[in-house]
């Protein structure tokens, strides 16, 4: 039987290429959230089409590179280095992922960057209409066509554009805010008019679908319906699919003889006490500040707990160069010092912070020996961390603090322990729910998650939005 062509587009392939040579190049697989649950997609003959996060100038590389990523079913896109910095960094990260996560840029850091925000916007449009025109020169008829998540809000407008006909979805991985800050945004209504040529819109929860109509609603006078919006008689289905995780793949992985090693290895290390877990990107949207505040109330109010508790600390570097995220470093070693300064004894210190990733097996240890995780996104699109932590749970039955703010605490919200990050003494007391918890509630929590999790997995959720799309279209035609 014939798999439908899906072809996949979003600003990064989940590869970096590395340069080795003229016309030699290393692929590395990446980390991070979209990458893991797509590729545990099978159903599919999946194209992608990405950058691939490198420069490249001349014609032998460009061809080279594209002849490496062909034979992985990966296609590039090329983006010159002006265009990256004002698109990706620029408008991409300093304008649409602070406002749909809610942070704060001060006044003064907006008014800054106000003036340099139209060269910015086109660059974006620019970079968006280059990534249709590698889009079309792959589409054949029937294909769908799967855009992801806010760097290619163009992208749908661009595609129908040239080919009406074709099946257009869009997918938002970060959260979408409440119409209150979206409508702050001057290119407002250009990209939601935009985003509304897709046939069909996913969010990761109900309520960014909700934010996402009633900034339709309220910014472009259009009418909202329980499907989604209308625009003269045209629909633009909108709707949620929670992201999910291959869960197999981590339940495999705590079979394995290198993940059994490490986890011997690690329970010795910390035998004798509890284990709080946390693995986060370094990014203001984690809260590991307000995390850290919250372990240090805690260690604070119960001193029998003080040798009988490590927290671990996994933050995995990002934006190294960009200065929000250099301070946001700073305050976080500063606040570990601290506690360790405080809490720690002349062998042991609570908190083990490391600037680093851990590579999967590592990971999956870490997970499997872990009686508490703490997740304290402020604002987060799911987080899949949680996901992960659960799937590897099933043994030990550990428990999960989970922040009101990620979206996870839709599905995961009744086994996990849900906390406003900003309320420390509430989170501080959610730690010592979870560290003293029964065995039997712990168990009940878990097997509500575990259910959750081995069956909401990512292959699901692809299956589900693409079909959605497929009928959503049938359905547009039968209506015409
Ligand atoms: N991750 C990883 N190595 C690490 C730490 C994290 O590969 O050392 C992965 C983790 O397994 C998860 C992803 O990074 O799949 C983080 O996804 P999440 O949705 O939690 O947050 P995001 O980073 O996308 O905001």
């Amino acid at each position: 039987e014939q798999r439908q062509r899906l072809l996949v587009v979003a600003n990064r392939l989940p590869v970096s290429a590395i340069r080795r040579g003229e016309n030699a190049w290393a692929l590395e697989l990446s980390a991070g959230g979209l990458v893991s649950a797509l590729l545990g997609v099978k159903q599919f003959e999946t194209t992608w089409i990405g950058w691939a996060g490198v420069n490249v100038q001349d014609d032998v590389g460009k061809e080279s590179l594209s002849r490496a990523l062909g034979e992985e079913g990966f296609v590039p896109v090329f983006l010159d280095e002006q265009t990256v910095d004002l698109y990706y960094n620029g408008y991409c990260n300093n304008v649409l992922w602070p406002l749909f996560h809610y942070i704060g840029l001060t006044q003064d850091d907006r008014l800054a960057a106000t003036r340099g925000l139209e060269a910015q916007f086109n660059a974006y449009k620019r970079a968006n209409s280059i990534f249709a025109q590698v889009v079309l020169s792959h589409y054949q008829k029937g294909d769908v066509v799967w855009c992801h998540d806010y760097h290619l809000m163009f992208l749908p407008r661009f595609l129908k554009e040239a080919k009406s006909e074709m099946k257009v979805g869009w997918f938002l991985h970060t959260p979408f805010p409440s119409s209150e800050i979206y409508r702050t945004l001057p290119q407002r209504s250009e990209l939601l008019q935009a985003v509304l040529k897709a046939d069909l819109i996913g969010f990761h929860t109900y309520d960014y679908a909700r934010h996402f109509v009633s900034a339709c609603t309220r910014i472009l006078g259009l009418e909202g319906t329980p499907d989604g919006v209308e625009d003269q008689g045209k629909l633009t289905r909108v709707a949620a699919f929670p992201i999910g995780i291959d869960a197999e793949r981590f339940v495999r992985a705590l079979h394995t003889s290198t993940v059994r090693n490490h986890i011997q290895e690690l329970s010795r290390r910390f035998s004798g006490r509890k284990v709080m877990l946390g693995v986060d990107r370094l990014d203001m949207i984690k809260g590991i500040p307000q995390k850290l505040l919250a372990f240090e109330k805690f260690l604070e109010d119960n001193p029998i707990w003080h040798d009988k508790v490590v927290m671990v600390q996994i933050a995995v570097p990002t934006r190294t160069d960009v200065h929000e995220y250099q301070k946001l470093s700073s305050q976080v070693h500063e606040i570990v010092g601290r506690i360790n300064g405080r809490f720690g004894t002349l062998t042991t210190v609570p908190i083990h912070h490391l600037d680093r990733s851990l590579e999967f097996y590592e990971l999956c240890a870490l997970y499997a020996i872990t009686d508490v995780l703490l997740v304290t996104s402020l604002r987060d699109g799911m987080n899949l961390v949680s996901y992960e932590y659960v799937a590897c749970q099933d043994q030990k039955k550990g428990v999960l603090v989970l922040s009101e703010f990620a979206g996870a605490a839709q599905s995961l919200g009744a086994g996990a322990i849900l906390i406003n990050p900003w309320n420390i003494v509430e989170a501080a007391c959610a730690i010592a729910d979870a560290l003293n918890m029964s065995e039997t509630e712990r168990q009940e929590r878990h097997r509500h998650n575990f259910i959750h999790v081995t069956s909401h997995t990512a292959q699901l959720w692809a299956d589900t939005f693409v079909s959605e799309l497929n009928d959503t279209v049938v359905e547009a035609e039968l209506r015409i």
